[in-house]
């Protein structure tokens, strides 16, 4: 059974309305549903939490990294987080983690068709 701190952290991401864009519910507060752009902010990503536009933003309009961030004690990791992850909200993290996925799968279908293709001309024409 996991504690209210672990279902806090539980989320799902869903593909909303192109690939780099999804929506993120949280388990504990299903209600609420965050967009996230990963492709926003040269490729950092972008949510619209409260916790991302007020603690998290700020400091990548100025273009500090996630390094300088945490370096310079501008942000707090949560134990057991990536550095490259110091200014990067829960939704974004899990958004990178389900694209990542989804990608996988699709790169994998996509081999699947391509080799049943080059199978299937193959059997109708020969190798030659
Ligand atoms: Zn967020």
């Amino acid at each position: 059974m996991p504690n209210v701190n672990e279902i806090e952290q539980m989320h799902v991401a869903t593909r909303y309305d192109s690939p780099l864009r999804y929506h993120v519910t949280s388990a504990s507060r299903p209600h609420e549903r965050h967009i996230v752009e990963l492709d926003a902010y040269r490729l950092h990503g972008r949510c619209t939490c409260e916790a991302f536009a007020y603690r998290l933003e700020p400091h990548i309009r100025k273009g500090i990294s996630p390094e300088q961030a945490v370096a310079e004690g501008l942000v707090n990791l949560r134990a057991g987080q990536d550095v490259r992850d110091g200014l990067s909200c829960k939704h974004l993290i899990e958004c990178r983690r389900q694209f990542a996925a989804d990608m996988t799968r699709e790169f994998h279908e996509h081999a699947k068709k391509n080799a049943n293709e080059a199978r299937r001309s193959f059997e109708e024409d020969g190798p030659y």
